[in-house]
């Protein structure tokens, strides 16, 4: 079967690539292994702010929306301590949004293979001519295109099955992962009052090695919640164990869906673009590497490869050169930011809980700086100043000297994928060299063990 293009998975990033593919009037195949009611049926946390959907232009129905939030709000360990961070967001309803996604999706020609599953891709010339996939319970059926889209999750189906050479099949470390399980409970008691309308995280290295746990209502009375935890990947932790053990007595309740997922938590990979073949969502690893929301960064992902591809299929020429202008832009759009928050994120990773609770008791950061930083990916000047400032003043070299050592990592990570982003795919290969010297060297700084590449 021929096609312009062939995406890979139905979750955010896949609907909506398609759905701009196809409303640009070309022939979209759209490959996903669940059956298509339970597109959108995604394990997470569903928190996402309101600006990623302004930024493309999407604007979801009310009845994808379970609650509103004014903002996150963060406590310390000891629970005593507590940061504001202003911001609108909602609580969605994964499966009416993957649904209303599908919809659309459906209503400009995409057609669905659902209950498919990639089996193997074909790459002929240095371009990937087709892939196999196979129907649950039936037979095997060979998609040719001109372009493909991996929009297959954090295990990537298709990035993972290209030639090692090719840029766009890097492997990560299992410590760029958190590893997370959550539980969506309609609970017994109800959240706080002052907490309802935000979504809580919970800064805890006991209960939430190298993550956190977190506490996001889903109704406005704070009955029904979606409560779960993410750890670093590294062998040590169990998040289903540590939510047994810490989480569920706290929230006592019918439980409406359980479920565990991994989570990418780092910069994302070198380039989303690479002959005839496109990265997003997940498999790209545009996740907040700070928070873990990855719900908007898939959409905006997505929208940006999926203009270029269209672009790209339009002048009949589809390779890295001819899309290379989306990697430019995604990085403006998040990419950078990212990189300067895989840097503070590996920091944070080593950080205690009494190091959480003094930082937080001392007052050193506040929600409006928390919210720059959240925005640049940079411990802007006026923060670094003022907490560089307190701790001279609080007497703590350590810290001081470890926060400034952070502050220039991450103004240099943001620089490489910003300033020194390569204006073309040839110099590619120098550029992923400085990355990897850069991060081995601040691993080595700060002391942070990467662990093993992945297996997939
Ligand atoms: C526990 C947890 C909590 C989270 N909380 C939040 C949160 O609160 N806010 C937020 O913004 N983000 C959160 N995230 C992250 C967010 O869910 C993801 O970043 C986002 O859903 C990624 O979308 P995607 O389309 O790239 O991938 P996915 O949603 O993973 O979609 C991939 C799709 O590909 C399909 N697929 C996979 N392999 C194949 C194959 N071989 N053949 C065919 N189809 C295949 C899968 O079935 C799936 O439908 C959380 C993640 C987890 C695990």
């Amino acid at each position: 079967m021929k096609y312009d293009a062939v995406v890979v998975g139905a979750g955010v990033a896949g609907l909506y690539s398609s759905l701009i593919l196809a409303s640009k009037g070309f022939r979209v195949a759209l490959v996903e292994s669940k059956p298509a009611s339970r597109i959108g049926d995604k394990t997470c946390g569903d928190a996402i702010g309101v600006h990623h959907f302004e930024h493309i232009g999407l604007k979801p129905p009310d009845s994808v929306v379970d609650h509103v939030y004014k903002g996150v709000r963060i406590y310390s360990p000891s629970e005593r301590y507590e940061i504001t961070v202003p911001g609108e967001g909602v609580s969605v309803n994964r499966v009416k949004l993957g649904q209303w996604l599908l919809r659309q999706a459906l209503d400009k020609g995409v057609e669905l293979l659902d209950q498919h599953t990639v089996l193997g891709v074909t790459v002929k010339d240095n371009t990937v001519k087709s892939i196999t996939v196979k129907k649950v319970g039936g037979g095997t059926v060979e998609l040719e295109a001109s372009g493909f889209i991996d929009a297959s999750g954090a295990k990537p189906a298709l990035r993972s099955r290209l030639p090692e050479a090719w840029p766009i099949s890097e492997k990560p470390y299992t410590t760029d992962f958190n590893i997370a399980y959550r539980e969506v409970v309609e609970y017994d008691g109800s959240v706080n009052e002052a907490d309802r309308d935000y979504a809580v995280i919970y800064l805890n290295t006991v209960v939430a090695p190298g993550g956190y746990w977190w506490l996001f209502p889903k109704s406005g009375d704070g009955r029904v919640v979606n409560v779960g935890l993410g750890v670093i990947w590294n062998g040590l932790h169990n998040p289903r164990h540590n939510y047994d053990k810490y989480l569920k007595p706290r929230f006592p309740g019918r439980v409406i869906h359980a479920g565990g997922g991994i989570v990418p938590t780092r910069r994302p990979l070198p380039t989303m673009v690479w002959r005839n073949v496109g990265v997003v969502g997940d498999a790209a690893y545009t996740v907040n590497p700070v928070h873990g929301g990855g719900i908007g960064s898939s959409l905006e992902a997505a929208d940006i490869v999926a203009r270029h591809m269209g672009d790209a299929l339009e002048q009949g020429v589809v390779d890295e050169e001819s899309m290379w202008g989306a990697n430019i832009e995604y990085m403006k759009a998040y990419g950078a930011k990212q990189a300067g928050l895989d840097v503070l994120r590996m920091y944070m990773q080593r950080l205690s809980n009494d190091d959480f609770e003094w930082i937080m008791a001392n007052r050193l950061v506040d929600g409006s700086s928390v919210y720059d930083m959240g925005v640049k990916g940079e411990l802007g000047e006026r923060i670094a100043h003022t907490v560089l400032a307190v701790l001279k003043a609080l007497s703590r070299p350590s810290l001081l000297n470890q926060l400034r050592t952070v502050r220039s990592y991450m103004k240099k990570a943001v620089e490489l994928y910003l300033d020194k982003y390569p204006s073309k795919p040839a110099e590619l290969p120098g550029w992923m060299r400085s990355v990897e010297d850069f991060f081995e060297e601040y691993r080595r700084t700060i002391g942070f063990e990467k662990g093993e590449r992945v297996k997939w």
